[in-house]
């Protein structure tokens, strides 16, 4: 379902990604771990091209994109489509109520009919249970619901991947739950995911394969067993302990 091939992403000076090579099947999830700086957002930015890579290439399913020449931005915004992003600090648009945050991009991006997609709309809001909500604002909304909202309005796209990045890193530990609950809903239903998370016991119970990034490359990849358990890497052992 994705595949990633010699991969590099450079700001200014700065290497942030070296050859980075990943596949990921369909209905897999993919956990990314690593410590602050080492590139986890960068990939996940650079798989739906909100950074543009400096090199290499990314499949999503039969949709290539390769930078070593150059890309136009019609590919670029069709290969945007077969992906939905769920960010830190969910990004809602605040003059919007959940449901209208729901609706928008289908409606202005796929240029959807609206009664499609608000029926559409309201079905992924009661899966993520928010059902009673709909028309409350972001600042009605707990940092949990909101989040749940984000997840919700990226699936209104119906992308064939998601990407979460630290999805609960901003939300208080007693919204963290709910959150994951959902994510590992949509797991379970067998959406392709790669989730970039501080989550340990998430990764744990979730993933099918967990990526350890140090520096820009992936030091280490494996069932989440064997990474958190007798992991190869002595970066690995170190990050893995001090998160601990
Ligand atoms: P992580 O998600 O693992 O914390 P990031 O991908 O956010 O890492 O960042 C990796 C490195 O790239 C960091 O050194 C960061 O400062 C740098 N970086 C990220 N985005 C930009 C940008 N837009 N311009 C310049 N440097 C950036």
């Amino acid at each position: 379902m994705i595949s990633v091939k010699g991969l590099y992403k450079q700001f200014d000076d700065l290497q942030v990604l070296k050859d980075i090579n990943i596949d990921i099947e369909q209905g897999k999830v993919v956990v990314v771990i690593g410590p602050s700086g080492s590139g986890k957002t960068t990939l996940l930015r650079c798989l739906n091209v909100l950074e543009t890579p400096t090199s290499g290439a990314v499949a999503i399913g039969d949709q290539q994109l390769d930078f070593s020449q150059k890309v136009d931005r019609k590919a670029i915004a069709n290969f945007r489509r077969l992906t939905g992003m769920v960010f830190q600090n969910y990004n809602l648009f605040p003059h919007m109520t959940a449901l209208q945050n729901v609706m928008e991009g289908p409606i202005t991006v796929k240029k959807e009919a609206k009664s499609v997609v608000e029926e559409r709309a309201k079905e992924l809001l009661k899966k993520v249970g928010l059902h009673d909500k709909m028309d409350y604002y972001p600042f009605q909304l707990s940092g949990g619901q909101q989040q749940r909202v984000g997840i919700a309005r990226a699936l209104a796209m119906e992308p064939n991947v998601m990407l979460f990045d630290e999805p609960t890193s901003a939300l208080d530990p007693e919204l963290v739950g709910e959150v994951l609950q959902v994510m590992k809903d949509l797991a379970k239903e067998g959406m392709t995911m790669v989730v970039v998370t501080h989550e340990m016991k998430f990764a744990n119970e979730v993933a099918d394969e967990v990526i350890f990034m140090d520096n820009g490359v992936i030091m280490e990849r494996n069932v989440p067993d064997v990474m958190f358990q007798s992991p190869k890497e002595e970066r690995t052992k170190q990050f893995l302990r001090l998160i601990q």
